[in-house]
């Protein structure tokens, strides 16, 4: 199974796709978690990516391309993978298209993590991440709405909403189920 995780800052999205990933044994590829690991390693990537971290903004194509490239290996790709914060606009999901095409795999579902933005705020700010200041967080709100919500449409072939409230455990079977009877 190949399939994208799509859904606003705090709606959990990383927490459900380690479980469901787990659960699907496929492998998960979290570009914000494998970014995230840079920076604290201090590698030359995360020098170069901080900055956009800090302040919430996106981290340049040319710099997240390349390193989804060369997680997307022939492997991984027959293996099967949940993806994680990448494709975040358009422009991305279509460099992924071409990318699969290249390997020979496709999407085959997108998941779309659905909550009022309203109650994700007090989440992230509890969460306490380096970039979940309330600036910052409203910067990525404001970013997801008019970068990432397009692809709601872009993917609305194999698109399946998700409601994302309530607890954990429960979000995690409304996915698997909503997988279970598309596949
Ligand atoms: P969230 O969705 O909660 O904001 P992520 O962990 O997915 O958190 O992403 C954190 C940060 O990593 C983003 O604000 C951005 O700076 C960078 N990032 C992650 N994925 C991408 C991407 N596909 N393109 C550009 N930047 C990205």
């Amino acid at each position: 199974m190949r399939i994208l995780i799509v859904g606003p800052p705090g709606a959990g999205k990383g927490t459900q796709a380690a479980l469901l990933s787990e659960e699907l044994g496929v492998a998960h590829i979290s570009t914000g978690d494998i970014f995230r690991a840079h920076v604290e390693g201090g590698t030359e990537l995360g020098r170069q990516v901080k900055k956009y971290l800090d302040a919430g903004t996106l981290v340049p194509d040319e710099v997240t391309n390349a390193m989804v490239a060369q997680q997307l290996t022939e492997d991984v790709c027959r293996v099967g993978f949940l993806l994680d914060g990448f494709p975040r606009t358009v422009r991305q999901a279509k460099v992924l298209e071409a990318l699969l095409r290249d390997r020979d795999c496709e999407i085959d579902t997108v998941l779309a993590f659905d909550v009022p933005e309203d109650q994700v705020l007090k989440r992230l700010l509890a969460r306490g991440r380096a970039d979940d200041t309330e600036d910052v967080i409203r910067h990525r709100q404001q970013l997801y709405r008019e970068e990432t919500a397009p692809l709601l449409d872009f993917y609305a072939d194999r698109l399946i909403t998700v409601p994302a409230v309530g607890p954990v455990p429960e979000v995690t079977s409304r996915a698997l189920d909503a997988l279970r009877t598309r596949a």
